[in-house]
């Protein structure tokens, strides 16, 4: 029993999901009898659910791969070659047994958050689940799965729902770094040409919306926050489920598009603003929203952000309702980098 506690007590030290993912799993391996833990990312791919192994163990090490790259993970499965995990999901149950042959039994406990499942743990043994050893796997999984859900509140903005400002300073400083090679590139067909020659990016927007100020004064604040719950749930649904959204502060929006090219990326933020523009508020009407953008390949955090804001701005002062790109404004001229002393940008 102390083992477990001493593990529960590390586990619970963690502020960042895929480390309490790696002490959960690290936890479970300790238990004696248990063969092999793996947490598996569920994830959909043309409407369809799949499966891919996050984190696992290799030569005794747990490791663990970035979640951006699960749709073009070549270990990746559909769901409905695991039919016990399938029905599990399907019925929204806890937990499944199964035992594809004599001498193998896993055990698959899916990480529901927010009526959905992203995450199955996986559990394997040579020998049937004892009941007492169910119990002991069951409580471990609770622990890890309420504080998985406490650290997830944490992270996101009571309002919208969306990731907070807290979550992006923390957050985008490390996407930044990460590479962007291995990710799939995923637009209509007849974008294949572009996206050959294209190099893939990641994008920083700011979305700031057009006189919200307006709306306030004139419908008042509970229409102003109903606004920007819909405008949430339409970013929600414009971007991938490997970008990331953020509410960054009253009625401002920063999205990290992953893994595409300059033309894709004008285009998906295009596609946002027009689908806000075209989307009826009730009472309120209609309402535009400005974005300005820039790629994340070059400078620091700060200077990122700030060269979408400055794009944002100059897409304020010239008639709003647009989407507007920080280095095409800088080449037409409109827009100076700041001049650099000692290597220091000063902003
Ligand atoms: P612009 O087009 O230049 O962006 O004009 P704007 O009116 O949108 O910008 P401004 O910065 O003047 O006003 C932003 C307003 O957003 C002011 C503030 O009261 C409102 N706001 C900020 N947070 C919230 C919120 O959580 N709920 C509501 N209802 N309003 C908010
Ligand atoms: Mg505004
Ligand atoms: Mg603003």
């Amino acid at each position: 029993m102390k083992p477990i506690l001493e593990n529960l007590v590390e586990m619970t030290g963690h502020r960042d999901h895929l480390r309490l993912e790696v002490s959960v799993l690290s936890t479970l391996q300790k238990l004696p009898t248990v063969k092999e833990v793996r947490a598996l990312e569920v994830f959909q791919v043309d409407g369809a659910l799949h499966v891919r192994p996050r984190t696992w163990v290799e030569q005794g090490q747990l490791v663990s791969t970035q979640a951006h790259v699960a749709q073009s993970d070549a270990r990746r499965q559909p769901l409905k070659d695991f039919p016990a995990l399938q029905q599990c999901i399907a019925n929204r149950a806890a937990t499944a047994l199964h035992s594809p042959q004599k001498g193998v039994y896993t055990l698959w406990l899916p990480v529901w958050m927010h009526e959905d499942v992203h995450t199955c743990l996986e559990i394997t043994q040579s020998r049937p689940f004892s009941a007492h050893k169910l119990d002991v796997i069951k409580s471990v999984f609770h622990v890890y799965q309420n504080y998985q859900s406490l650290l997830d509140y944490s992270e996101r903005d009571a309002l919208t729902g969306l990731l907070n400002r807290k979550t992006f300073d923390e957050q985008f400083s490390r996407q930044v770094s990460m590479p962007s090679a291995g990710a799939t590139e995923l637009t209509s067909p007849g974008d294949a040409s572009l996206a050959a020659e294209e190099p893939l990016q990641q994008w920083l927007a700011v979305v700031d919306i057009d006189h919200f100020k307006q709306v306030n004064d004139r419908f008042g604040h509970l229409y102003g926050d109903e606004v920007l719950i819909l405008i949430a749930n339409i970013l929600r649904s414009s971007f991938r489920g490997q970008d990331r959204i953020f509410r960054f502060g009253g009625e401002e929006f920063v999205v990290l598009l992953r893994s595409t090219t300059l033309s894709t990326a004008h285009k998906i933020f295009n596609r946002f603003r027009l689908a806000v523009k075209e989307y009826h508020f009730p009472q309120v009407g209609q309402v535009t929203v400005s974005v300005g953008f820039a790629s994340t390949s070059r400078g620091a955090p700060v200077e990122i952000l700030g060269q979408a804001d400055q794009a944002l701005y100059h897409a304020k002062e010239h008639g709003r309702d647009q989407v507007l790109f920080y280095d095409e404004l800088v080449e037409q001229g409109h827009l100076h980098t700041k001049v650099a002393h000692d290597d220091v940008e000063l902003f």
